[in-house]
């Protein structure tokens, strides 16, 4: 038997149980730093085959660390991620595993990452003599609220790492595929307020007053020339305000009104610059029409950049699971989308790839956060074998 062929036979046996633990974990969902009892099964496994388990990382994440029969001194170090986590969603899927917790489901499919790396897990341990260096299996918390990853950085989970790998189920991507891309995959997200000062009266004397409602207009309508007017468009971006608050009567000029946004960039300068310009272009706004603007930016999620050298480890992998012809490596593979992998990505290069889950004959074809996502549970072997693979590709 070939190893190609080893590999495949060896996560078929592992088929039953991957889905087992997934349709476990998809029944049990919890939300970001509540995940106490799916990181007690992950490192309970972990712990079982023999690796060495540090738990509590970033409250609730998980590090289990493989060392290679073969790796000697400087020998490399591969980090494989996973995240853990639910979403507060009330699922509406008829399914003998739906979530036996009102208001809270596995609505990503992170359920499916998490059970794809323990799978991972199993399958490079067994090969624990092959390996010239080391393997360590980040599960993190908290992807949903952008906040597990960088506390996982800080309390050291990529300490004595080298490069990064994962994944993310898509159910708008067709099973069979898998889409490999190097630079930008996901976008950044920044969420913004901007709170106009304006003055309030009465709304049949507006020379008496400073209408904040005209004012958050023409703030909102500017915005959008950030991208028509400042942005190449190579370079692709998203503005949308989605919320405007302001007045109680149609008779009277409020004093405040509040806008609500958020801005999708696919690198680091590109996101700085909008948000300074975001903030020169409302308060100037309001500056000349004799308001002033409060702008809050808050703490966002950078975007997921791949290294181009370990996409090729990558892509490779994956041309070897599914063929040349099922791997892609164009824009199919971006969204506007944004995934906390990316405090990982800015800390070690590596590469955040996505793995085809979608098949509407098993109802597999919902967007992501929907009551009636699901997956086609078929895409996690293929998942499983691009992971293992490109580790033992990497650590020959
Ligand atoms: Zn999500
Ligand atoms: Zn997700």
């Amino acid at each position: 038997m070939s190893e190609i062929d080893r590999l495949k036979s060896d996560i078929d046996e592992l088929v039953p149980d991957m889905v087992a633990l997934r349709r476990d974990l998809h029944e049990h969902p919890e939300l970001a730093f509540e995940e106490v009892r799916t990181s007690g099964i992950v490192a309970g496994r972990l712990r079982a085959l023999g690796l060495d388990v540090r738990t509590g990382v970033a409250k609730t994440g998980v590090v289990g660390t493989l060392i290679g029969g073969k790796a000697g001194a400087g020998a490399k170090t591969l980090a494989i991620r996973a995240d853990m986590d639910a979403l507060p969603i009330h699922e509406q899927n008829e399914i003998d595993y739906r979530s036996t917790i009102d208001g809270k489901m596995h609505a990503c499919g992170h359920d499916g990452h998490t059970s794809i790396l323990l799978a991972v897990a199993d399958i490079l341990s067994k090969r624990r003599e092959e390996l010239a260096g080391n393997v360590k299996f980040v599960f993190q918390p908290a992807e949903e609220v952008i906040g597990g990853a960088e506390p996982m950085v800080k309390e050291g989970a990529l300490e004595g790492v080298d490069n990064i790998i994962g994944l993310h189920l898509f159910s708008s991507y067709p099973l069979g595929r898998v889409g490999v891309r190097s630079g930008p995959t996901f976008a950044s997200a920044d969420k913004f307020v901007l709170k106009i000062h304006g003055k309030g009266g009465h709304a049949a004397m507006p020379e008496a007053a400073i209408d904040p409602i005209v004012i958050a207009a023409y703030i909102t309508t500017a915005l959008q020339t950030l991208i028509s007017r400042e942005t190449s468009p190579f370079s692709p971006a998203v503005i949308t305000i989605g919320k405007i608050e302001a007045g109680t009567a149609f008779n009277i000029i409020p004093e405040v009104a509040e806008l609500q946004g958020t801005m999708r960039a696919y690198s680091n300068e590109h996101r700085e610059k909008l948000l300074r310009r975001i903030t020169e272009l409302a308060q100037g706004i309001a500056g000349a029409m004799n308001a002033t603007c409060e702008v809050k930016l808050f703490d966002g999620c950078p975007p997921c950049v791949n290294d181009p050298a370990m996409t090729e480890v990558v892509r490779q992998a994956a041309e070897a699971t599914v063929g040349a012809d099922a791997v892609d490596t164009g824009e199919e593979v971006m969204t506007a989308g944004s995934d906390d992998m990316a405090y990982f990505l800015q800390k070690v290069p590596g590469c955040y790839f996505i793995v085809g889950a979608r098949n509407p004959e098993k109802g597999a074809k919902y967007p992501h956060h929907h009551p009636r996502f699901n997956v086609d549970e078929d895409a996690m072997p293929i998942a499983a074998e691009v992971l293992a693979r490109a580790a033992l590709d990497y650590l020959k």
